[in-house]
């Protein structure tokens, strides 16, 4: 990930080296390949314009400072915009006063919930915490049991009244808002402080599927809701991040397979479009290749 973004915006701010002052052309010019850069990472055309313009209004005002040269300059607004665009502040999961926490999990199918679930449930325990998973993803056949699964991985139960079936032929049937529902009141029953919701996932938005995801939010009330998205799908992440925002309002995104050659322009265009903050990451199929997603490391190593 980001391999390429980084080369290129390395080799940018190498001609600017050694200059005693930026002239305007010096300005552009940068400009110009960044904004290259950024598109050919697939970050979105606006995002990628909002960006560039603060660049430039910033550099063309910004104070020769003692300590640093114009060229460190413009690295250090464009590391400062980075941050910004991914979110700003680390941003971690907000407590309920009266547990259970409740989690909602939301995405398209093969985003990667149902393995976020079990790293989630997996990184909650290790904090002391007492999560339980909730199968409410009765759509795509094996979901539950591959819940089930993570769950027994991550050493946390699960919730799941609908057996869970191995065949990809046939789907659990049941009524996800009231298992939802139920698994809620199974975890204040047995005491659990956190409540995962995996819901359903289809392979383009559907607004069935977004009013079932709405439907399971409202009726359980919950806390967080967060946005599971697969960083490999490039430029098709802004609209179906709009789409999910729109229809069930997230509270935070997870960016997943940030392990893949993904270009990151999914990382870089989301958080900015929807105005809601990157919380986790995904790095692999294991139960620890997940992290807290700090944006101000992030921009560190696009830049380093
Ligand atoms: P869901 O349909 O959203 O529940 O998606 P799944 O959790 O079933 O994940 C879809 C596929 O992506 C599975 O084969 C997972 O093993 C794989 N996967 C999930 N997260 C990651 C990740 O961070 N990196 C990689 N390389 N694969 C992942």
């Amino acid at each position: 990930m980001f391999n390429s973004l980084s080369d290129r915006l390395t080799a940018t701010f190498k001609n600017l080296r050694g200059k005693g002052k930026l002239s305007e052309a010096d300005i552009d010019g940068t400009a110009r390949e960044i904004r290259r850069a950024l598109l050919d990472a697939d970050v979105a055309v606006p995002v990628v314009r909002e960006f560039i313009s603060r660049i430039k209004t910033r550099a063309m005002g910004a104070e020769v400072s003692g300590a640093l040269n114009p060229g460190q300059q413009v690295v250090k607004i464009v590391n400062e915009e980075l941050v910004n665009i991914l979110g700003g502040q680390t941003r971690e999961l907000q407590f309920a006063k009266q547990p259970p926490t409740i989690i909602m999990l939301a995405g398209l199918q093969g985003a990667g919930k149902t393995t976020l679930a079990g790293k989630l449930a997996f990184h909650l325990k290790s904090k002391g915490h007492a999560p339980l998973l909730v199968a409410c993803d009765l759509q795509r056949p094996n979901a539950v049991r591959q819940l089930q699964v993570g769950g027994e991985r991550a050493g946390v139960p699960v919730y799941a009244p609908h057996p869970g079936v191995s065949s990809e032929a046939e789907a659990p049937t049941g009524d996800p808002v009231a298992v939802a529902r139920e698994g809620v009141s199974t975890a204040r029953e047995k005491l659990h402080d956190v409540v995962i919701i995996d819901t359903a996932g289809r392979l383009g938005v559907d607004a069935e599927l977004m009013q079932q995801a709405a439907d399971i939010k409202a009726a359980v009330g919950a806390h967080e809701t967060l946005f599971v998205i697969d960083a490999m799908i490039g430029q098709d992440a802004v609209n179906t991040a709009q789409a999910f925002n729109e229809g069930v309002n997230f509270t935070g995104v997870v960016l997943t397979k940030l392990d893949g050659d993904a270009r990151g322009g999914a990382a870089l265009s989301v958080a900015s479009v929807t105005g809601k903050p990157v919380m986790y990451a995904s790095t692999g199929e294991g139960l620890k290749d997940f992290e807290v997603f700090h944006p101000d490391r992030m921009a560190r190593r696009i830049l380093d």
